[in-house]
């Protein structure tokens, strides 16, 4: 039986926990986490991080330890993975997206197809919005060989969720190498607001706002069908020659509606300007299929603290060594085996 892989957890939040889950079922290595979301004001298993450790157990027939609310240890040993159909459902606001993101590697490892269904929170704070996953993350993917398509079937926002999104996942015979330093030219930009239950003036609010920082002619307000909750985002996307952006932000209480414009709109044209080839919140999510591939390199932002956390996870179960530098604002992130 393999050795037990050991993780603190204390350098970061549940992406740490969500990597470790991911590469546990990839490589069939088992891990002990401790201090889990440990950089966290409530540190601990959430229920949207212990949704994922059950989705894991399911989907790789794998057990685990210490798989309670508040829990700041868990074991995880995984089994052998399936390809079938699959449905969780988080029961809060937690993010689909990130639910989807654990699961995907192992799915994509095997040999047919998969349908996955899941229900919580799609467009919330701290998460890629669904909008994310099938415009920038996907596509990303797909350049690397592993293929999937997403459906948004309802929006779920927080604090209700509510929301559900399936994924067909296609078998992938392995992940390949990117060399992506460059984004080319600007091709097209938009900026969609759904809002759902609130006046359609905060939503022309938003939307107005968001086009003073980053004026565009496809800009529209999308007002959704009644839903199991209420809430307003804000989708910047830009499309480039080789590649694609989504800065994305959230109403929330207390927060006014050019605020919501104003913060989604300013990450685009902090991205535009920066000239790296991938956003700050793609780069974190390539570790992880990159360092599968064995190789690659991407710019980027100057990275946050997603990063380092992901890298010490990742080099723990795979023969891989990550670089990162900087140079005159921007980051390259390679890595080799
Ligand atoms: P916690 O931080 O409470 O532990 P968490 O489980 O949501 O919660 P994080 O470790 O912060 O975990 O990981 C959040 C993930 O969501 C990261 O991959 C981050 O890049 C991604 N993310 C956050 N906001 C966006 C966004 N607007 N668009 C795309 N991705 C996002």
């Amino acid at each position: 039986m393999s050795k037990l892989i050991q993780l603190d957890g204390s350098s970061g939040g549940g992406q740490m926990l969500r990597t470790a889950l991911s590469l546990a079922m990839v490589t069939g290595k088992p891990f002990r986490m401790t201090k889990i979301r440990g950089q966290r004001r409530k540190p601990g298993l959430m229920r949207q991080h212990l949704t994922c450790v059950k989705a894991a157990c399911e989907v790789s027939g794998g057990t685990a330890d210490g798989a309670e609310i508040g829990s700041t240890e868990l074991v995880f040993r995984a089994g052998e993975v399936r390809h079938s159909s699959y449905r969780f459902s988080i029961g809060t606001a937690g993010s689909t997206s990130l639910l989807l993101q654990t699961l995907l590697p192992a799915l994509w490892s095997e040999e047919g197809p998969s349908m996955v269904r899941l229900e919580g929170g799609t467009h919330n704070p701290l998460a890629p919005p669904f909008d994310f996953i099938q415009r920038v993350f996907l596509p990303a993917m797909a350049k690397m060989g592993a293929k999937a398509t997403v459906r948004l079937l309802e929006t779920g926002f927080a604090p209700v969720g509510g929301g559900v999104i399936e994924c067909e996942v296609e078998p992938c015979a392995g992940f390949s190498e990117i060399d992506w330093t460059s984004r080319g030219g600007l091709k097209e930009k938009s900026i969609r607001v759904p809002v759902r239950e609130l006046p359609l003036s905060i939503a022309g609010r938003v939307l107005d706002a968001a086009l003073a920082v980053f004026p565009c002619e496809d800009a529209k307000v999308v007002a959704l069908p009644e839903g199991p909750g209420r809430g307003v985002a804000c989708l910047v996307e830009a499309g480039f020659t080789q590649g694609r952006e989504l800065c994305a932000s959230f109403g929330e209480q207390g927060m006014s509606s050019e605020k919501v414009g104003r913060r989604a709109a300013k990450m685009m044209t902090d991205f535009i300007g920066n000239g790296a080839a991938v956003g700050r919140h793609l780069a974190d999510q390539l570790l992880l299929p990159m360092a599968l591939a064995g190789g690659g390199r991407f710019t980027t932002m100057p990275p946050d603290n997603h990063v380092p956390s992901n890298i010490a996870v990742i080099e723990k179960f795979l023969p891989v060594k990550f670089e990162v530098s900087t140079k005159e604002g921007r980051c390259e992130i390679s890595v080799t085996s």
